[in-house]
């Protein structure tokens, strides 16, 4: 299964990718957490990616595009991958398409889950996530049993630098003009399903289920 979620800032990628990850064994290829351990790492690629981050900018295209082609190569994506945060523009689409057929790959799925944008603020705001393990809480709709502890790790949440009111309007205007295109580029090529991002956490898991299962 080589699926692609597609979705503003807070719409629910990751938490749906992981959901997904346990359920069928396949990975969950997130740019922003690749690009995320770079920076903590302060790697050369980290360096250069931090400015775009804390602004809410995109990093350049031919930097997530280098990123995403080196992991589709590895052997856990022989059974299918699930992109998290890319393409993020039409250029990184393009990118995939020629990488994807030059392994002799096709997409079976791009899941667009739509979200209203006060939503997502009020989401993006309450984020917290795990510094150990990766996973993510919101204070309101899915906090941990104890304050600030990561209930399947025991590690410390943290609150990400991006998800501060700014730079989330930032990152919201971005998504609308480099992002959104995809969704009729993808509707073009046949591939998008629309799923409702505002439900429940575990209902757009079984929509996402049903829509994968349908293919
Ligand atoms: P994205 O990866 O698309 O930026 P996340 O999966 O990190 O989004 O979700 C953003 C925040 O919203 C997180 O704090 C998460 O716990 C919360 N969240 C995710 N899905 C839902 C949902 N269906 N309803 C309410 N809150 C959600
Ligand atoms: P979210 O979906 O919550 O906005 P991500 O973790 O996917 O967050 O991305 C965080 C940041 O990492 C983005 O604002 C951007 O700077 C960078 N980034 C992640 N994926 C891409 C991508 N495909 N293209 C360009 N920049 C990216
Ligand atoms: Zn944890």
């Amino acid at each position: 299964m080589k699926l692609i979620l597609l979705g503003p800032p807070g719409a629910g990628k990751g938490t749906q990718a992981k959901m997904l990850t346990d359920r069928f064994t396949i990975p969950q290829i997130s740019t922003g957490d690749i690009l995320r351990a770079a920076v903590k790492e302060s790697t050369p690629m980290g360096i250069k990616a931090k400015t775009f981050m804390d602004g809410g900018a995109l990093v350049p295209d031919e930097v997530v595009v280098g990123i995403v082609k080196e992991r589709l190569q590895k052997d856990d994506c022989q059974r299918g991958f699930i992109l998290d945060g890319f393409p993020r523009t039409v250029a990184q689409a393009d990118a995939l398409k020629s990488t994807l057929g030059g392994l002799g790959k096709e997409l079976d799925a791009v899941v667009s889950l739509e979200v209203d944008t006060e939503a997502l603020v009020e989401r993006l705001t309450g984020r917290r996530t795990c510094k150990d393990c990766g996973r993510g809480y919101h204070v309101k709709f899915d906090p941990p049993r104890a304050g600030g502890i990561c209930d399947a790790c025991g590690g410390k949440l943290f609150q990400r630098d991006d998800d501060n009111e700014a730079t989330i309007r930032k990152r919201l205007d971005v998504y609308g003009q480099q992002t959104m295109p995809l969704i009729a580029y993808y509707r073009n090529d046949g591939v998008l399903a629309e799923v409702d991002g505002m439900q429940p956490m575990d209902v757009v898991q079984q929509r996402i289920v049903s829509v994968l299962q349908a293919k």
